[in-house]
């Protein structure tokens, strides 16, 4: 089995059984994202823990949409559920500078892969500018989240 047809099965498996999948409760932050350009949605919730470098305590998503969103959601979760935001937010800017790897001078090569874990099955998106979006749409949802969380703490 070639590398591509590898990295097809890994994001077919997270899209059939999708993990952390469901309506999250109690949570810190909702956030509602569309990709228009697919029809993808992602509704996704956060919790984090009070701690001084909180934890992704909580994670959940449901949604719809191309087999690319929900598995890159699917892959989210196993990436950042249960890691500190100083940990989880960094394997977000991996993932995106995956994604543009493509369109951009970064060099994958650089990248790294124990941040990235399933998320390296996604390179071969990249090389799709129609389709990159689809795979961000969760990990945005997530900086977005972690974000309007963290706003409503200090609050
Ligand atoms: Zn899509």
């Amino acid at each position: 089995m070639d590398l591509e047809s590898m990295y097809q099965e890994v994001i077919l498996d997270h899209y059939r059984s999708p993990h952390g999948k469901g309506e999250l409760d109690p949570f810190d932050a909702e956030v509602f994202h569309v990709n228009p350009t697919c029809g993808d949605e992602v509704t996704l919730r956060v919790k984090l823990s009070d701690d001084a470098d909180p934890l992704v305590e909580g994670l959940g998503h449901v949604g719809q949409g191309c087999s690319i969103s929900q598995a890159s959601a699917s892959v989210l979760f196993d990436q950042v559920n249960g890691q500190p935001l100083s940990e989880a937010m960094p394997i977000v800017d991996e993932f995106s500078m995956l994604m543009y790897s493509a369109t951009s001078d970064v060099d994958i090569a650089t990248l790294d892969d124990e941040k990235l874990g399933d998320a390296i099955a996604f390179e071969g998106v990249a090389k799709y500018p129609a389709r990159i979006k689809c795979a961000l749409l969760s990990w945005m949802a997530f900086r977005e989240a972690v974000e309007t969380a963290q706003a409503s703490k200090t609050n």
